[in-house]
């Protein structure tokens, strides 16, 4: 019996150690990346649900290991919020996609018409002086503030309320616009969204994902949508992977729609022409 406990134990501890090892691996590897510079955006478009033109393009962190791994986000965002990492991570997205915005304007010569949404962690608006870092990034490269808007989690709301909305102020002072991200899945009492300056709600892909099928699904979807309205903000509807779910989104009154259905996460070169090729001639 005493055998069979502690054997247990044993694999347990085996498991515990195999994976701080695999995280304190991935940390190193990551760190090295950061500081070589060697992570990329990709772009994805958000569009107008009922007319289909692109109004923004997200910016999603990815990283290609130097032995060619590609890690996912999902895996790499939690490892550099545990590390302290996602501090310098977070401000090279900031940079980045401020660069890119740039890049685009120059190559479109003039407004390319679109804006930047940039994710912020909780985490990161914990540690960092997230405000002053967009501002910076704005001036560096020739930028006003609407060009970008900024994605939050329910979560970062929780962990620091005050520090949160100040840094939210901050960022609306510089005019940019702010998005709740995930909208629904956090754990928030509801107060905040009348008190905090929330431009855009973005509807889990968790409820978009089988609506279709499923009519608890669609009450949610409707209620998230009444709300917003009812506040004065707009929706974007993540997980659009197909036609009847734009139409059907459309048609409930959400404004904006991202997913496969309109495009998959692009580099920076397709994402560009595909923005170019949409516009009014
Ligand atoms: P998110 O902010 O909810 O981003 C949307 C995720 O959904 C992206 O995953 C995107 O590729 C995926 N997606 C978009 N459309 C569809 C669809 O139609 N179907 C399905 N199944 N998935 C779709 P990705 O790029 O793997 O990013 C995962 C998460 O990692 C993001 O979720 C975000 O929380 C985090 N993340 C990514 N980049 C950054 C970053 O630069 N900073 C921070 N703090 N977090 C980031
Ligand atoms: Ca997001
Ligand atoms: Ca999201
Ligand atoms: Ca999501």
């Amino acid at each position: 019996k005493r055998c069979k406990g502690s054997g247990r134990i044993e694999t347990h501890q085996t498991h515990i150690f195999a994976e701080a090892r695999s995280q304190f691996a991935m940390e190193t590897a990551l760190r090295h990346a950061i500081e070589q510079r060697r992570l990329r955006l990709a772009y994805q478009p958000i569009c107008d649900l009922a007319t289909g033109a692109i109004a923004s393009f997200e910016a999603l962190a990815r990283w290609t290991d130097v032995d060619g791994t590609e890690h996912s986000p999902v895996s790499f965002i939690p490892v550099a919020e545990e590390s302290g990492l996602i501090v310098p991570l977070g401000r090279w997205a900031i940079d980045e996609a401020a660069r890119t915005l740039a890049d685009w304007d120059r190559q479109a010569g003039g407004h390319c018409g679109a804006r930047l949404a940039v994710n912020l962690s909780a985490i990161q608006m914990q540690r960092d002086i997230v405000a002053p870092v967009v501002g910076d990034a704005l001036r560096r490269h020739g930028l006003t503030g609407d060009r970008f808007s900024l994605e939050l989690t329910e979560s970062a709301i929780v962990s620091d309320p005050d520090r949160v909305a100040q840094t939210m102020h901050a960022l609306k002072a510089l005019g940019c616009k702010l998005a709740m991200d995930d909208f629904g899945t956090g754990y928030s009492n509801l107060a905040y969204l009348q008190s905090l300056p929330i431009d855009i709600l973005k509807i889990d892909r968790s409820f978009v994902t089988g609506m279709l099928a499923d009519r608890d699904k669609v009450a949610i979807v409707r209620a998230i949508l009444s709300l917003a309205q009812a506040l004065g903000m707009q929706t974007t509807a993540e997980g659009v992977e197909t036609t009847e779910l734009s139409q059907t989104l459309a048609a409930l009154g959400c404004t904006n729609g991202q997913g496969y259905f309109y495009a998959r996460p692009l580099e920076s070169d397709a994402a560009l022409a595909m923005l170019l090729a949409s516009r009014p001639a």
